[in-house]
């Protein structure tokens, strides 16, 4: 058959519209959008007809059936909710590109009662006169990282960027070579700075930086000295950076304030749970830190934030900043992140209670009873693929204690009748979508991203990957 007849054999849209399972659904979904599936999906015949060679032509079959399928499943598709809770097995605890720090159930419903009625959000119950946003979480980070004064933004970029503009604006700041760092791509450091117009005095060489460095390059126009934890990646051996002590004491000496951008912003010392240490939020202020920056979403475990913390004189200058308003966090976020910080009242309970604290301190013998649990349910479904208990790792990530390589139980699978790259792309398309890795072509699952309530669809997803066709 000729392409040209081909094509005249593709259905018109009317001819579609008009179909009777097409005709079950228009109540539910609108008529614009079937009729954009339609027009689209007939298009997409089109092309691939005309993109085919004469030779194989022969094979193609226009079918109306197929067509209308299509149609059924992408109205569908388009009426669902594409936001969507899906499982972790990747084993990364703060996975970016999954949503970063997951929120404890325990917070549900101080966070619906501020979404879903009027609040206190930006009202002084007292006098009954307006209030500030900022008021319902600054005397608790107060307290719990011992700094003067505090505000919030969207998340760390925007709160390098409102510090930068404040102090910086139209003068120098300077920062070691070393800790010039892109943060996921799209954030580098000397880009902020610029954005901001602050200009980068960049000292020292890659892997070292003298104070000498920082204090040779201090003139009329320098407004801050800028240390950037570069907590996404490590120079190893040769190297050489301040502390963060010593360039505090610089800054006294010569009247400059020190900028912190912690990054993960952690505020539990690490090392009580067998981790390495990482620099606390306290830690920071304590060493007399004038500013420092942190994320609400790493290893905090709270919504997506930026956190600036320091002296009181700084701040207010920050408040007046119109970037203040910019970056202006929602009513949703302050819920979450104080409901998030009063877990770090007591610190035994914020580390029972937020998922991110929870998963990266969970040892090795609880992970594998869960393993062994899930490992069972899947053996009782008697599915055609080999699954065993592997000792893994699991990372940190988000930019975290890179190196940071956690002990962990993970399982793996290889069917019998699909291949690997198959199955966890059937994974990955179940209706809770689950995430996995693959490693020399067999799957794997770790356990310590998932929770218990998983377990079922786990099971589900794995049966409907190695039955479906
Ligand atoms: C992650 C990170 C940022 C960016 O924080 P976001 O909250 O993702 O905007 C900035 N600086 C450092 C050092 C970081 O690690």
């Amino acid at each position: 058959m000729k392409k040209a007849s081909l094509l005249s054999k593709l259905p018109s849209v009317d001819e579609i519209i008009n179909h009777g399972r097409i005709n079950e659904i228009v109540e539910d979904i609108p008529r614009t959008l079937i009729t954009e599936k339609i027009r689209k999906t007939i298009e997409k015949y089109r092309k691939e007809l005309l993109a085919l060679k004469d030779d194989n032509i022969k094979e193609v079959k226009i079918d109306t059936e197929t067509i209308v399928d299509e149609v059924l499943i992408s109205c569908k598709k388009f009426m669902e909710m594409n936001l969507k809770e899906v499982i972790n097995g990747t084993g990364v605890v703060l996975h970016t590109n999954l949503g970063r720090s997951i929120l404890a159930d325990e917070l549900k419903e101080e966070i619906w009662a501020v979404a879903s009625g009027y609040s206190t959000l930006e009202i002084d119950v007292e006098t009954g006169k307006r209030g500030s946003r900022y008021s319902h979480v600054v005397e608790l980070i107060r307290f719990i990282t011992g700094a003067e004064d505090a505000l919030v933004v969207n998340n760390n970029a925007a709160a390098v960027m409102l510090v930068l503009s404040t102090l910086g604006k139209d003068k120098e700041v300077i920062v070691s070579r070393g800790e010039l760092v892109e943060i996921g791509g799209s954030f580098r450091i000397p880009d902020v700075m610029e954005q901001s117009g602050a200009k980068l005095v960049d000292v020292g060489a890659t892997n070292k930086t003298h104070l000498w460095d920082y204090e040779n390059a201090i003139g009329e126009n320098t407004a801050a000295l800028m240390k950037v934890h570069t907590s996404n990646y490590r120079i190893l051996g040769f190297t050489e950076e301040i502390s963060l002590k010593d360039m505090v004491e610089l800054g006294k000496r010569r009247n400059i304030p020190v900028i912190e951008d912690l990054g993960s912003g952690v505020l539990i010392d690490l090392k009580k749970y067998g981790l390495t240490y990482e620099p606390t939020v306290q830690d920071s202020v304590a060493a007399g830190t004038d500013i420092v920056t942190f994320s609400g979403d790493k290893l905090l475990g709270g919504p997506q934030a930026g956190i600036i913390i320091g002296k009181k004189q700084f701040i207010d200058k920050m408040k007046k900043n119109p970037l203040t308003r910019a970056f202006r966090i929602d009513k949703l976020t302050i819920a979450a992140l104080e409901a998030t910080l009063r877990c770090y009242l007591r610190e035994d309970y914020a580390v029972s209670t937020l998922p991110t604290l929870k998963m990266i301190t969970e040892g090795v013998i609880s992970i594998n009873d869960r393993a062994e649990k899930l490992l069972e349910m899947i053996t009782d479904l008697d599915l055609n693929m080999k699954i065993e208990i592997h000792d893994d790792y699991s990372q940190i990530g988000g930019g975290a204690l890179p190196l940071e390589k956690l002990p962990t139980k993970v399982l793996k699978i290889k069917a019998n009748n699909i291949s690997t790259a198959q199955l966890e792309e059937r994974l990955r398309h179940y209706e809770k979508p689950i995430f996995t890795r693959i490693q020399d072509d067999i799957l794997i699952i770790d356990i310590r991203t998932i929770k218990e309530r998983d377990f079922k669809a786990i099971c589900d997803g794995l049966r409907n990957g190695v039955l479906s066709k």
